[in-house]
């Protein structure tokens, strides 16, 4: 089968899978590449944190007790299409010039197929040795849902490091910030807009509450590579009607951590800071920071290895979104991860999303290059 050899074709044959989340449904995408990697002598394990919410982990080589496997990662869900009209179709893997177009593309079917058919190339060297865990995950883009699973149920195995193919233009970044969402709800009596002494006004109560958040201090407000912890007031809801007294106000807050904040913690603070004010706090959405110190020696090995790609050595960086990366890394017992793929970042969840072909190729070299090293084949 060529696209088991050709990152671009397996790239094109992954956006035909139509996985948007919601509602996912990554099961048909999950058993394509299963398939594909059973017929190269991988061992492949099919994994549901709900109904068709299918992830994939494949591995190949590995011993009980000598030198981990190393692992590659990348989800098979991506975001809706959104309001603004394509240009291109979505799903059918157009393409123009170096250019190859869809939802996906970028992020990250493309780094999905790079590392598969840099693996397949290698199949038949790593059955000894430390070998190789792929890890194809479900429901990413919605909090992490597959990856989280995986960890939770300890269905990971081991792996001596993480590669998290999202898309960075092959740059190699260190790490993430970690992602804590909050619902703060506060409750009030309702009466008519008329006589507002005798309710007990929501909103004022989070009036109150918002503002005490700018008192707000997190644990850590430095790290030296992410910079600052962040705080977002994103959405508030409140009231039904102009005339009557609130009951019920929502706010959802997005924060953004750096190693060091513990996401339990937080939550305590906040319900600490704002429990005088009526308001209740409930955490929804919870990815924790990735990082790994650049001075690692197999961190080393690969900015060595991306150099030749980039203007220049890679200098230590992290980047805004936030990966699976984390929920893997505390799965695998905490080995040192990069994120590094061949989408563009700055085109991820965009309207008429592309990824370079010549990029994929050269991921897939790169990939191979790693396995190699890392396995000694
Ligand atoms: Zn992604």
């Amino acid at each position: 089968m060529t696209s088991a050899r050709d990152p671009r074709a397996l790239t094109r044959e992954l956006l035909r899978f139509n996985t948007i989340n919601p509602p996912g449904m990554e099961r048909a995408c999950a058993q394509h590449l299963g398939k594909l990697l059973e017929g190269a002598g991988f061992r492949c394990k099919y994994h549901e944190f709900a109904e068709s919410r299918t992830s994939l982990v494949a591995e190949i080589g590995g011993t009980a007790d000598g030198k981990p496997p190393i692992c590659f990662t990348g989800h098979i869900d991506t975001v809706p299409l959104g309001a603004a009209k394509w240009t291109r179709d979505a799903f059918s893997g157009e393409a123009d010039g170096d250019r190859l177009y869809g939802r996906g593309s970028t992020d990250m079917k493309s780094g999905i197929a790079a590392f598969v058919v840099a693996a397949i190339a290698l199949a038949d060297r790593l059955q000894s040795g430390p070998g190789l865990v792929l890890v194809i995950t479900a429901g990413e883009e919605i909090g992490c849902e597959g990856a989280r699973y995986l960890a939770d149920h300890k269905l990971l195995g081991r792996a001596g490091a993480i590669v998290v193919a999202e898309p960075t233009g092959n740059y190699p970044y260190v790490g993430h910030k970690g992602l804590a969402w909050f619902e703060l709800e506060t409750r009030g009596v309702t009466a008519h807009g008329s006589m507002p002494e005798v309710g007990e006004n929501a909103i004022l109560k989070m009036a109150k509450a918002i503002g005490a958040l700018e008192q707000f201090h997190f644990d850590v407000e430095h790290h030296a590579v992410m910079g600052k912890p962040t705080m977002n007031v994103g959405t508030i809801h409140g009231g039904l009607n102009t005339n009557s007294v609130p009951d019920s106000t929502r706010v959802t807050l997005d924060t953004r951590t750096v190693p060091g904040i513990d996401h339990a913690h937080l939550c305590h603070s906040l319900e600490h800071l704002l429990g005088p004010h009526g308001a209740s706090v409930q955490k929804i959405v919870d990815v924790p920071p990735l990082y790994t110190e650049p001075a690692d020696e197999w961190v080393q090995q690969v900015f060595d290895d991306c150099t030749p790609l980039l203007d220049g050595r890679p200098v230590p960086r992290t980047i805004t979104f936030s990966t699976d990366g984390a929920d893997l890394k505390r799965g695998f017992g905490g080995p040192p991860a990069v994120i590094l793929g061949p989408g563009e970042p700055t085109l991820a969840h965009q309207t008429d999303e592309w990824c370079s072909m010549g990029r994929i190729e050269q991921s897939a070299a790169l990939f191979e290059r790693l396995m190699r090293k890392w396995c000694g084949v």
